[in-house]
């Protein structure tokens, strides 16, 4: 049921951006306990998992305004369910990093997909190393697309900055900015 509506994150140009549909209008979600599940874990590996779990959790914090729980591996009852795609070997230039796309009614979002590319390293690996602390931007990135956030941030240093134009690794982000949390206070707050 609904339309899909489909966000993709990219690093430099790679042609039009996906956006597909209305992006005036305000989307989101009518509860605030959302739950989230990996589509399949193996394929993510340990690294990834860890990252998409602090992007939620750090979204949590950051607005106050979302629980979000993790459920079972493969439950595509989840508000969220979380893919992992290898097929591109590792997040660089000119590669897309992330995709999420949103099933809504209405202005209403029933369910969001998002999947992530490039996962390094690889989970077939079985290491942990290339593990990082790092701020986990393409995550929150995608996240935040899928509260129904559409339109890009003009500022460099955002995590929801039009990666489009523009470098996105390298910038210092170690937190959502303060115009993104206001936006997300003005939709849900
Ligand atoms: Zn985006």
């Amino acid at each position: 049921m609904g339309n899909w509506e489909i966000f993709i994150i990219v690093v430099l140009v790679l042609g039009a951006i996906l956006v597909i549909g209305n992006s005036q209008e305000t989307i989101k979600w009518d509860h605030s306990n959302l739950t989230y599940s990996f589509e399949n874990k193996s394929s993510c590996g340990k690294c990834e998992i860890s990252d998409v779990s602090r992007a939620f959790y750090i979204i949590k914090n950051q607005t106050g305004l979302f629980n979000f729980e993790e459920i079972e591996e493969g439950n595509e009852d989840a508000d969220f369910l979380i893919f992992c795609n290898n097929s591109i070997p590792k997040r660089k230039k000119d590669i897309p990093a992330g995709l999420a796309s949103i099933n809504k009614s209405g202005s209403t979002i029933n369910s969001v997909k998002i999947i992530f590319y490039g996962i390094n390293p690889p989970p077939s690996s079985g290491v942990l190393f290339g593990c990082s602390d790092d701020f986990p931007i393409v995550e929150i990135h995608e996240v935040l697309h899928g509260l129904g956030l559409v339109e890009h941030s003009n500022n460099p240093k955002s995590v929801f900055y039009n990666v489009d134009s523009g470098p996105l690794y390298g910038e210092e982000i170690d937190e959502i900015d303060e115009e993104i949390v206001e936006r997300i206070v003005e939709i849900y707050g």
